[in-house]
């Protein structure tokens, strides 16, 4: 995803005006029909227009409104169904990018000097590419494997010498020749574990797959670099010659696994330190209230989870309820999707974000947690 040339462009695009349209739409066919899209789509641009209505360039006004209503009519004439599951857009006068979104994204629209791309992070799975390694005694075979294909990248050989018996003291003689194959074999893991880091090293990759005889794997372990170490995800036993389609078939089953577990540990660890007074909060008001004091340091979500709330307009302290700001007193303007915007306002200041499904118990705490840098 992130090594789209198109997203390599946004990335680095600025604007000397604030005219960029960066609209992120869920289209996701198992929530919503086309024409709960379209609706939805359609009063997002009306308020964004009645935003920009405001604006007292006319220039100006006139290009942003032109952009809204450009991608709110390619929609339209485009889809007629929704295979993809969300849609990006960023639309500027020198361009008009769609991006298809894997993972449903949150609705907004945000006009800006820059594509607001931060929120393509979510479509980056925890383990979206991860090496895996197949291996024998002389052989290895390195693939990426992504949730929706496998790759071969290369093959790596190690001579070996045959066990062969020879004369004389056959005990002695037999155990020296096995000790030579077994340090050939590691010298082979060696290599491997070497090539291993290289390819990981050059290709951005979240983790690494084993799959070889299970006898092997202490031993190769062993000659992986710590790093790589740490990066370790899983192995299982799998012949040199299985088929692409077997481990595209193991890797990905052995991932949505882990998927599970880690998130599940992140919400237990969550739970258990805001239970014991540890650093870490859940539900709304008291994420608001540590967001607001800059407390947060990663904050954890349900995914398709918002609701309403309010926002200062003056300092731009969030708020759930309360009429006046209590940080400034000025009166709280009434924002409808405050968990978006709290997103959002996380991914500006570099907060770790993490959303969830449901499922894993976030929701029997309000949806919302935050993992604090230091307790208020
Ligand atoms: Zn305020």
């Amino acid at each position: 995803m992130f090594e789209r040339d198109d997203v390599k462009f946004l990335a680095s695009f600025k604007s000397d005006e604030p005219n960029v349209v960066s609209l992120y739409l869920n289209c996701d066919g198992r929530e919503f029909l086309p024409k709960e899209v379209y609706t939805i789509l359609k009063s997002m641009i009306l308020r964004k227009k009645s935003e920009v209505e405001k604006i007292e360039d006319k220039n100006l006004k006139r290009e942003i409104i032109e952009y809204l209503e450009k991608i709110e009519d390619h929609v339209i004439k485009n889809y007629r169904e929704f295979k993809e599951k969300g849609l990006a857009y960023f639309v500027s006068r020198d361009f008009f990018y769609e991006i298809p979104l894997p993972i449903p994204p949150r609705n907004r629209v945000i006009v800006s000097y820059t594509p607001y791309i931060l929120p393509l992070q979510f479509q980056r799975d925890l383990y979206g590419k991860v090496l895996f390694i197949l291996l024998d005694k002389h052989v290895a075979k390195f693939y990426v494997v992504t949730p929706d294909k496998v790759e071969f990248l290369e093959d790596l050989f190690t001579k070996v010498p045959p066990k062969v018996k020879r004369g004389g003291w056959q005990g002695y003689d037999d155990k020296k020749n096995m000790r030579k194959v077994d340090e050939k074999t590691l010298h082979h893991f060696k290599r491997v574990g070497e090539k291993a880091f290289e390819i990981f090293k050059e290709r951005d990759l979240d983790g690494v797959v084993v799959g070889c005889k299970n006898e092997y794997f202490g031993d190769f372990v062993e000659h992986l670099h710590s790093y790589l170490r740490e990066k370790l995800i899983d192995n299982f036993e799998m012949v040199i010659d299985a088929p692409q389609h077997e481990i595209f078939e193991k890797v990905n089953n052995v991932l949505s696994v882990k998927r599970i577990e880690s998130r599940k540990n992140l919400i237990k660890d969550l739970i258990d330190k805001s239970k014991s007074g540890g650093k870490a909060v859940l539900g709304l008001e008291s994420v608001v209230r540590n967001l607001n004091e800059n407390r947060v340091e990663h904050l954890v979500i349900l995914r398709d989870y918002d609701c309403s709330g309010k926002l200062c307009p003056d300092c731009g302290s969030f708020g759930v309820l309360e009429e006046r700001c209590l940080k400034c007193g000025e009166k709280m303007i009434e924002i409808e999707n405050l968990i978006t915007e709290i997103v959002d306002r996380a991914l500006l200041k570099n907060i770790q974000v993490t959303q969830v499904t449901k499922g894993l118990g976030l929701e029997d705490y309000g949806s919302i947690g935050a993992f604090l840098r230091y307790k208020g």
